[in-house]
């Protein structure tokens, strides 16, 4: 019994789970893995293999898995409010928690509006900026523009300004047409280019769509500095002052969607903080609850806010979600922004940041591998004259150098969880070579 507990189930799994992001048969071949509990950055499997999770498990676990802070925290909430709706009603963990965000963007983006994942938060953005136009007499601009590669979700509505063929194409009849503009890509720099260069052609691009089309455009959506799941694909800071100014200039609302660079993960805890700008949307989801809780929000500036302020029901905003608020998981996220503060966690993570760069040298300068990049506690390199089926066979042999890594095409990327220590680190890198040797000589 005991023995065969691990194919079990795998068995039982595959019988009536539907994974995500997943073409089921593919696990013919592919190992699943039986999670069985997890500790600080490492997953453990049924029969005592374990996996460090360097991908922070899609990206939302900031803080290791089994947190005892965040432990602590949820178990005091569980005995306390679990959920109370929150039209008509209000509490403590949502009050706090928009409290603080609001005081982190030093108040310019005051109120918050809660959901529970990603792609909600997204909707729920451009569903605002296009009913605050309408609110404000402009119910003509009702168009979104989106960057080239750009992933904001896979909902029908974030799907639209999301361009990433392999999500998209299948769905095209159903979506709404979005204007997409140039990517700032710091990669597509030509010979003698800098990557702030590339920043002002991209926002060049920019300024001929506004010109040409301002008066109909709602809002910009961007993923500020990395576009993460098209590949790590990094620019320069300058091309969000550039699309700021452009956005005052031109009348459109600038929608900065967070969801995965928030939270510090690109060094400030905004990414936005690095180019000096703040938004008049900013979507937040996946690390804010520590990777405990599905929860996500978006923070708007006052005039948008005032925008819907009125004694006429149908001004008003009047989206919902059941769980929009949740206390449960909006104390995870007071105890996520707690232990920023308590262990100064973006100084500790240039740290780690430094050491694991450092580690990772022998990959950055590899003869198969090109644009090795850095921001942050975000890491990637793509392989040159990647090998069939590269992405799967990097998973399937990670799995065997105890790591959790799933490449996006033929880009290798890190987005650790930021609890790792120095030998965890050290072990990361010397496993990553190790897996990229073996997966590149086929
Ligand atoms: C993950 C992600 C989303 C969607 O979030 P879900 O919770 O998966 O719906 C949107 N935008 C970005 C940038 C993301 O990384």
């Amino acid at each position: 019994m005991e023995l065969n507990k691990q194919s079990d189930w795998v068995a039982r799994s595959l019988r009536s789970v539907w994974h995500p992001c997943t073409q089921m048969q593919h696990h013919e071949t592919i190992p699943l893995i039986p999670v069985s509990r997890g500790k600080g950055a490492w997953l453990y499997d049924h029969e005592g293999r374990r996996y460090l999770d360097a991908i922070s498990s899609w990206w939302v676990n900031l803080f290791g898995h089994a947190n005892p802070r965040i432990n602590a925290a949820l178990k005091d909430q569980l005995d306390t409010l679990e959920h109370a709706m929150l039209a008509g009603f209000t509490h403590e963990p949502v009050i706090e928690l928009s409290e603080k965000l609001s005081a982190l963007t030093g108040h310019v983006l005051g109120h918050s509006f809660y959901a529970s994942d990603g792609a909600s938060a997204v909707e729920i953005a451009l569903k605002m900026s296009f009913h605050s136009w309408r609110n404000n007499g402009h119910a003509d601009k009702q168009e979104f523009v989106c960057l080239k590669g750009s992933y904001h979700g896979e909902t029908i509505g974030a799907l639209a300004v999301t361009d990433v063929a392999l999500f998209k194409d299948a769905y095209g009849p159903l979506l709404r047409a979005s204007q997409t503009v140039m990517s700032p890509d710091a990669r597509a720099a030509a010979e003698g280019e800098t990557a702030q260069d590339v920043a002002r052609r991209a926002a060049a691009d920019v300024e001929r769509l506004f010109i040409e089309r301002g008066d109909k455009i709602a809002a910009i959506i961007i993923e500020p500095l990395v576009q993460c799941a098209t590949g790590m694909a990094m620019h320069d800071p300058l091309y969000l002052q550039l699309v700021r100014a452009l956005c005052d200039q031109h009348n459109v609302h600038l929608i900065l969607d967070e969801i995965a660079v928030g939270c510090g993960r690109t060094g400030t805890f905004f990414a936005c903080e690095q180019a000096g700008v703040w938004p008049d949307f900013l979507c937040l989801s996946k690390g804010i609850s520590g990777g405990y809780l599905p929860l996500s929000l978006v923070m708007t500036r006052d005039e948008i806010y005032q925008a819907f302020y009125s004694n006429d029901v149908t001004r008003g905003f009047l989206h919902s979600h059941s769980y929009t608020g949740n206390p449960l998981a909006c104390r995870a996220a007071l105890a996520t922004l707690q232990i920023f503060e308590e262990d100064d966690i973006l100084n500790a993570n240039r740290v780690k940041a430094a050491r694991l760069t450092q580690a990772l040298q022998p990959l950055a300068q590899h003869q198969q591998v090109r644009n090795f990049r850095q921001r942050g506690m975000i890491w990637a390199f793509d392989a040159i004259d990647a090998p069939k089926d590269f992405s799967r066979r990097f998973f399937a042999t990670a799995t065997e150098h105890e790591l959790l890594m799933r490449p996006i095409g033929s880009t290798v990327y890190m987005m650790p969880p930021y609890i790792l220590s120095d030998e965890e680190i050290d072990g990361l890198a010397a496993n990553t070579l190790a897996v990229f040797n073996k997966v590149m000589a086929g």
